[in-house]
């Protein structure tokens, strides 16, 4: 199955110079959507995962999905002010400025073996961010784990400590 072929490329979304990867027809299509988490699954190669922790927004759809299939927990990473509870906060830097994004303090725990996920690798600051929030917990990252990356934006080089892997690169 091409699943290349469900990625929607939308020219100026959200700005100008952006060339959106839309997710969305993959989202609508039973058959494309479990072959995608089949292989982002199988990637793991049978390693136990505890938590699947999954980057706001689009990180949610396949890591839900991802960790029901692993038998595994599943923890949002949010932007600010959006989780009720106690939190942790690791800031990374925008083309201006920076943001910064939160994960529960009682997510993960010492130990917990972990699957980061994300629809997109672009610069790699989001999953950089998200790895420290786990390590700070303890969590130990099994795999940084995405739809897509885009290759030309080199984000890997900000995670290279960890084993990745994206089903889909351009
Ligand atoms: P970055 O922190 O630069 O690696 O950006 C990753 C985050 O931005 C992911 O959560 C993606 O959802 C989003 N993102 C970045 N570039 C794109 C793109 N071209 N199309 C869709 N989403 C993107």
């Amino acid at each position: 199955m091409q699943i290349k072929k469900y990625i929607r490329d939308i020219q100026g979304f959200p700005k100008k110079e952006i060339l959106f990867k839309d997710i969305t027809p993959l989202l609508n299509d039973p058959i494309a959507r479990k072959e995608t988490v089949f292989i982002l699954a199988e990637s793991l190669k049978g390693q136990k995962i505890d938590k699947v922790v999954g980057a706001e927004s689009r990180g949610f759809f396949f890591g839900i999905l991802l960790a029901q299939e692993l038998n595994a927990g599943f923890v949002p990473v949010r932007k600010p002010n959006k989780l009720p509870y106690d939190t942790i906060s690791a800031s990374y830097e925008l083309e201006y400025g920076t943001d910064s994004l939160e994960m529960h303090t009682d997510a993960i725990k010492k130990g917990d073996r972990v699957l980061i996920h994300d629809d997109v690798l672009a610069t790699g600051g989001t999953a950089k961010a998200v790895c420290e929030l786990v390590e700070r917990l303890g969590g130990e990252i099994v795999q940084c784990n995405f739809l897509m990356e885009l290759s030309f934006l080199n984000g890997r080089e900000k995670i290279s400590r960890y084993p990745i892997f994206s089903a889909l690169t351009y």
